[in-house]
């Protein structure tokens, strides 16, 4: 096989669909669609049109939907909103497992002076709700939970976590940038202020995203300049990407089912055979509250980086637990918040299927991997220890 692509949850591929969408709105319907004369009308209706489509998959009203560039504007926007809008509070409260377009604006408001509370995880990741509500005070300005977690798919209890941090008159803001497209989402039934949600990771292009916005939430624009966006998001729309994402949105509500039953039995498929073939692995991870498409395994004594290379000569793309990408040796914060031990959280690999992935293609990366594993664990000091200490507690015993 030339290609195995199981990293959608770092980016997916631009459905054919929506590529089709979009393309018109490159080529021939290039207008500005503020501009006055009926050329660009036909752009600004294809935008309102986008517009009904996202809030129809999340369940908003239109007029709710803000298109931004990505979802880390998204998550920054609201962030900074919250924070802007309520400048006699001075305390934020998020999790120790978010992605690092909410941990580091956190962290940078920690050196700014702000206090911030980051909610533990359990082992399976799951989020300690009761730490969340008894940190909850009257400085509180913001609370920021992601719905899932990118790394190991867990999905936290928005509900109850949205009614609760309501129920205290503090803004709540989700990052539901992995969540939407792959599990329902109704807002008219969660009481959250914002939400984040980014274009390509439901196969419309990159570098198109939204932020939800309740009707009635304070809110002050981090982009100031035009009318655009009814003032909360100045700069002129990308429309072309804005269109497609409409038509994204509208294919996931209608692949949903796929979702919920096809990827997550590829999903379950792969695990269970990569489980099965390779001693020392074990999921990271909520096995029972945990997206649909997502599979992180940590492989005992090997790096995940090593993995990914070798997977790579077989044209397998996943993506590594660690984060020597950005410099560091350190596994990923994620995965140390849940207290994995070091030896297996080096050797993690997240899967991430989606509608586009085979039967063939899961059995050829079950095929392809184990031998990978077994060579690394050749050349690991850290493996022949840990046997021998097996052998000699079996010995003892
Ligand atoms: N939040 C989560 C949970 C993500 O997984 C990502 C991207 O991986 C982002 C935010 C950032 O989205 P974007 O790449 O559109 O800025």
């Amino acid at each position: 096989m030339d290609r195995v692509y199981v990293d959608n949850n770092a980016t997916t591929r631009v459905a054919p669909e929506v590529l089709k969408e979009m393309l018109p709105y490159l080529e021939d319907l290039y207008a500005n669609p503020s501009s006055m004369y009926t050329f660009a009308g036909q752009a600004a209706e294809k935008l309102k049109e986008a517009r009904s489509r996202v809030a129809g998959l999340i369940g908003a009203d239109p007029e709710e939907v803000v298109f931004t560039s990505c979802g880390t504007e998204s998550d920054s926007t609201a962030i900074w909103a919250a924070v802007n809008s309520n400048p006699e509070k001075r305390h934020v409260v998020t999790t120790r497992v978010e992605h690092p377009a909410v941990k580091n604006l956190c962290e940078h408001l920690a050196n700014k002076g702000w206090r911030v509370t980051f909610v533990p995880v359990d082992a399976q990741g799951r989020l300690d709700t009761d730490f969340l509500y008894r940190n909850l005070t009257p400085d509180t300005a913001v609370v920021s939970v992601m719905w899932a977690n990118n790394e190991t798919g867990v999905i936290f209890p928005m509900e109850e976590i949205a009614n609760e941090v309501r129920r205290r008159g503090i803004v709540f803001h989700t990052d539901a940038v992995q969540a939407v497209g792959k599990i329902p989402i109704d807002l008219g039934r969660m009481p959250m202020d914002m939400l984040s949600l980014s274009g390509h990771k439901l196969h419309a292009p990159k570098g198109v995203g939204v932020l939800y916005i309740r009707k009635g939430t304070k809110f002050s624009p981090f982009l100031i300049g035009g009318h655009q966006e009814h003032g909360r998001r100045g700069g002129t729309e990308n429309a072309a990407s804005i269109i497609a994402l409409g038509k994204a949105c509208e294919l996931a509500g209608e692949h949903m089912q796929e979702e919920k039953n096809r990827v997550r039995q590829l999903r379950d498929r792969l695990e269970a055979g990569l489980l099965a073939a390779i001693p020392g692995s074990a999921v990271n991870g909520d096995m029972e509250n945990r997206l649909p498409n997502t599979s992180n395994i940590g492989f005992e004594s090997v790096e995940g980086e090593a993995i990914l290379l070798l997977m790579d000569q077989h044209g397998i793309c996943a993506s590594s637990g660690s984060a020597c990408t950005s410099g560091s040796l350190e596994p990923s914060h994620v995965l140390r918040a849940m207290g994995v031990p070091f030896t297996s959280a080096h050797g993690s690999v997240r899967f991430s299927l989606s509608i586009y992935n085979t039967e063939a293609e899961v059995d050829y990366i079950v095929e392809k991997l184990p031998p990978i594993i077994k060579r690394l664990r050749g050349m690991s000091p850290f493996w022949k220890n840990a046997q021998k200490k097996a052998k000699k507690a079996a010995v003892v015993s």
